[in-house]
């Protein structure tokens, strides 16, 4: 019988501990938290977004995007929704594609999964952190800080840093680099940004809905629209999450925010001046009412260099297509990310191409196998990183099962 050691109880680790189980291997987790799936246990704000019906090769980023097409096309989202229901996992979907489990909750998922390693003979180390990997003859001898094992074949599944309170860790990355692997450079992506505007500690707190545009001078590199949120330190909320792979790619970044999506910029500095027409006993700080929130009216008109206690009067067509224009276009130069406690994926890991997509083997070390976020491959927003564990987390165990 072969003997498989999977480094990591996570999304990817339990997925490929199922597979190579269930082809007849004898496999161990080993987990350096006090139990498995904690990170997956709080994705989707507690309700696992775990996977997204549109997910495909395209969906994903890394210096060769089409390293993940093998693992998604042989198990794709309906197959994993599948699988899940086999394990008695019941799930919903959203228009957007989003799929939840039923019951709302994450821990279902986790519970699923757990459960069915148990039943599966699966042994569970938990609180056993992996600290090296060595060869023994043809397999390997795991290091942990439990002593050592061995093992015929290694599946790395470490994550990647980000979500640093839930598992995040580089340690998976320090493991395959004692054996010679490689990785890009590591950033957050799915992230709270930090912006240089100074109207963010004013704007604390407020929710809005957006058109959310990121620029680099003046090529737009990505959209979103949806609910953005204002923070002391810059922007939050899902659209911002959406963009913050692009808006992190460079320095010199500028986020424009369209806090009017349903009017024109003509439309609205009409709206003001017929505003400032109608009720001439309105001062200049209610001229956005009932269109924005009135503290982000109030920051729009000092930002235009009017004076919040004036009349509205006093506005001129000039400074309506000012306003306007703030309304549509304002902007928040991009000065770094809230860090890898705070995101949710890491763009970069281990190089792909020191892998072989079909089977998720080391091509520098036969038996050891990667998969998951270690890996150079992230994915948008929406489901589709879990996907990509689900996929090559049960390519690895197929893989490693030796089927
Ligand atoms: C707050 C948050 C919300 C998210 N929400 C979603 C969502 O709704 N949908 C979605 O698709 N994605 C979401 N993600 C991203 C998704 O959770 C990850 O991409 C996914 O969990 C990666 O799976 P993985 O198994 O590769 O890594 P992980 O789930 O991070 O698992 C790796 C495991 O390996 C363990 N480990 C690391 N090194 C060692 C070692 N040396 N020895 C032993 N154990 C080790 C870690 O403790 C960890 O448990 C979210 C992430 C976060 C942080």
């Amino acid at each position: 019988m072969i003997s498989v050691a999977v480094i990591g109880g996570g999304a990817a680790g339990m997925m490929a501990a199922l597979e190579a189980a269930s082809r007849g291997a004898a496999v161990s987790v080993y987990e350096r938290q006090n139990r498995v799936g904690r990170k997956l246990a709080v994705t989707g704000n507690g309700r696992c977004n775990l996977t997204n019906l549109h997910a495909s090769p395209q969906s994903y980023h890394g210096l060769d995007p089409g390293f993940a097409a093998p693992a998604l096309n042989r198990f794709s989202p309906m197959e994993t929704l599948a699988h899940f229901r086999g394990l008695g996992l019941l799930t919903v979907f959203e228009p957007d594609g989003r799929v939840y489990p039923l019951s709302d909750t994450a821990g279902s998922v986790v519970d699923v999964l757990r459960f069915a390693m148990e039943a599966s003979g699966v042994c569970l180390k938990d609180s056993c952190e992996v600290t090296a990997l060595e060869r023994a003859g043809s397999g390997w001898r795991v290091k942990c800080t439990e002593g050592s094992f061995e093992a015929d074949r290694v599946i790395a599944a470490c994550g990647g840093m980000a979500g640093e309170r839930f598992g995040g860790t580089n340690k998976g990355y320090e493991l395959l680099e004692a054996l010679g692997h490689h990785r890009t450079p590591l950033r957050c992506s799915l992230v709270q940004l930090r912006c240089g505007n100074p109207s963010c500690r004013s704007l604390k707190g407020i929710r809005a809905d957006a058109a959310v545009r990121v620029f680099f001078g003046d090529a737009l590199l990505a959209y979103s629209a949806g609910e953005i949120q204002f923070t002391d330190y810059g922007l939050s909320g899902p659209a911002v999450f959406e963009i913050s792979r692009e808006a992190l790619s460079r320095p010199g970044i500028v986020v424009s925010l369209d806090l009017l999506r349903s009017v024109t910029e003509e439309e609205l500095s009409e709206m003001l001046l017929r505003r400032a027409e109608r009720t001439p006993q309105l001062t200049m700080s209610d001229i956005f009412l009932g269109t924005v929130q009135n503290r982000i009216g109030r920051i729009l008109v000092s930002s235009a260099g009017l004076k919040g206690s004036e009349s509205v009067e006093s506005l001129t067509e000039k400074a309506a297509r000012r306003l306007a224009r703030l309304a549509k276009h304002f902007e928040f130069p991009v000065i770094g990310d809230m860090g890898a406690a705070n995101a949710q994926v890491t763009v970069g890991g281990i190089r792909t191409d020191e892998f072989d997509p079909e089977t998720m083997e080391s091509r520098l070390w036969p038996g050891l196998y990667a998969c998951g976020e270690l890996l150079d491959v992230d994915g948008d927003c929406g489901g589709y990183n879990l996907q990509w564990a689900w996929s090559s987390g049960r390519l690895a165990g197929l893989s490693a099962a030796g089927v």
